[in-house]
């Protein structure tokens, strides 16, 4: 375990779904509306340390996820990433896959360099938006958050 936030129950608190696994979570901080994350419970950093059984259960929740996340946002597209270490922009130290709906919509649209830029440098910005976001999307997976503390 380590001393990052998303192993403290703090993490419940935007929390939409979960799986024995993975927890998927509001961005605090989107770059874009819908901005989310995918986060083992298990405390690892990089993405070679997953077992087998965890790629498959991160697989498991993708397909959980996407298509009524995908929905929520009123898109068809999105963009996964990790950022590696602290010079890809890694800010907690525990191993998450960025998930971000993207439509022809959104204000990135046809602006890669600044998508990335703001994706690995931490660059969104929390709104009251937030809490209203999570609370719809606990709705939509019929999610009711537990403060228990990740225990893996
Ligand atoms: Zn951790």
């Amino acid at each position: 375990m380590g001393a990052d936030i998303f192993c403290t129950p703090k993490i419940y608190e935007t929390t939409f779904f979960e799986t024995r696994q993975f927890l998927a979570v509001y961005n605090i901080r989107p770059v874009i509306r819908g901005h989310s994350l995918l986060i083992p419970k298990r405390h690892v950093v990089y993405l070679t340390e997953l077992t087998s059984g965890e790629i498959n259960g991160l697989k498991e929740i993708m397909a959980a996820v996407l298509p009524r996340w995908l929905k929520a946002f009123d898109s068809d597209s999105y963009n996964l990433s990790i950022n590696a270490g602290e010079h890809a922009g890694m800010v907690v130290n525990h191993l998450h896959f960025h998930i971000v709906p993207r439509s022809d919509k959104d204000p990135l649209q046809g602006k890669l360099i600044e998508f990335y830029h703001m994706l690995n440098n931490d660059r969104g910005t929390w709104s009251k938006e937030v809490p209203k976001e999570v609370e719809r999307l606990r709705k939509i997976f019929k999610y009711k958050p537990t403060q228990k503390r990740l225990s893996q």
